[in-house]
């Protein structure tokens, strides 16, 4: 679609369950937020649903300016064809510049379909989103060519500029319950859909480290599987859970739901130990939300070290060792693992 760019607005259509808000959605409101800071430019959340008022605060006290609220009880539970349809005929109307999704099973499915209806492009699991100062395009940056190298993608001509999001890879910004914003609530019903869900079920292997707020994660350089028990360990005394890089998930040493990278989930932990990890782009793209990262390899040219905050050149192993004998000794006081205000060490 060729709009008239009546609109310089930046959209986020925020995923619902149940009437509750996908974490997303708040990550992509946040990173919206800034981006519309530095260009004045005006952030509205779309959400369909059979939903509360009180999402739309939510959304607001998260950085949108405006919310569209969708709401009727034939829409309660997410359905592809009439949520496409509904967003769609708003899209259309309000001709926003940007709009973003985040990248779980149902934005994934959803972008691509109203994408292709709207005749514009869409860049999938976009790790970085900014606005060119001169030009005012969306720069979107994804990993390309398996990774081998960061494209950034602009959509020059078709409005809007649309990209999606893995959970994670944003951080969540704090809410602001004292913003200001408009709700609009719009009465619309399903309408005849072709396909109707009768119901969804939760995944019964439904783990994820997503949203761990302390990670150790594995790589091959942990050299045997035994080893992994360290990792575990490891994780327990620092109150984290662990995950890993691909090779050990296609060895067979790890469940696929601790694999963080580009094919794996993307995590934000506060606190992130990397022990034997090479650094590979596929794997850093997960990891890029990480507050602090210490990195332990044996090569002192290893990519890891460039997203670490501490880096420590070793034996992975022997560290591993040392530090479980170490907080064995001293176990950490709770708090130290806490929010930064809250250390004092
Ligand atoms: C399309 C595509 C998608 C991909 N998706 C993902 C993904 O989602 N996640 C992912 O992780 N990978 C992914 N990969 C694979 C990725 O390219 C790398 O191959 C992978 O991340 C490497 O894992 P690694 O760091 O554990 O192993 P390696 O690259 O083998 O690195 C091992 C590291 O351990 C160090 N080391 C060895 N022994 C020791 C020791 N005793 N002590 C300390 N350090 C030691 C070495 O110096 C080395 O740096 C993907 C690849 C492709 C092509």
């Amino acid at each position: 679609m060729n709009f008239s760019q009546k609109n310089s607005e930046i959209w986020v259509y925020a995923e619902q369950h149940a009437g509750v808000i996908h974490p997303v959605a708040f990550e992509l409101l946040g990173t919206a937020r800034k981006l519309a800071d530095d260009r004045g430019l005006r952030v509205t959340a779309a959400v369909i649903g059979d939903l509360r008022a009180s999402c739309g605060e939510d959304l607001i006290a998260a950085g949108a300016d405006h919310v569209f609220l969708v709401t009727h009880e034939t829409l309660k539970l997410p359905m592809e064809l009439p949520y496409e349809e509904i967003l769609y005929r708003l899209v259309s109307r309000e001709q926003p510049d940007i709009l973003l999704f985040g990248a779980t099973p149902f934005g994934r499915s959803l972008a691509p379909r109203l994408a292709a209806h709207l005749g514009t492009g869409l860049t999938a699991d976009c790790t970085s989103l900014s606005i060119d100062p001169e030009s005012g395009l969306l720069k979107q940056v994804r990993p390309a060519f398996g990774g081998s190298l960061m494209a950034e993608i602009v959509c020059p001509v078709m409005r809007p500029q649309m990209a999606t999001v893995r959970p994670g890879v944003f951080p969540r910004p704090t809410p602001d319950f004292t913003r200001g914003g408009n709700i609009e609530r719009i009465w619309q019903p399903a309408g005849t859909p072709k396909v109707t869900v009768l119901r969804t079920e939760a995944r019964r292997d439904g783990r994820s480290i997503a949203g761990a707020k302390r990670l150790v994660i594995a790589g091959r350089g942990i050299g045997l599987k035994k080893n992994l028990a360290l990792v575990e360990e490891l994780a327990t005394l620092l109150d984290a859970d662990w995950g890993c890089t691909r090779p050990l998930v296609e060895n067979g040493w790890c469940e696929s739901f601790r694999q963080v990278g580009q094919t794996g989930c993307s995590v934000s932990p506060e606190l992130l130990v990397s022990v034997g990890v090479s650094g590979a782009v596929q794997h850093t793209a997960g990891i890029a939300g990480a507050k602090q990262i210490i990195a332990v390899n044996k090569d002192p040219a290893a990519q890891i070290f460039a997203s670490a905050s501490y880096a420590v050149e070793g034996d992975c192993v022997q560290f591993i060792k040392s530090l479980i004998s170490e907080l064995r000794a001293n176990p950490p006081m709770r708090t130290i693992w806490g929010s930064s205000e809250e250390y004092n060490g």
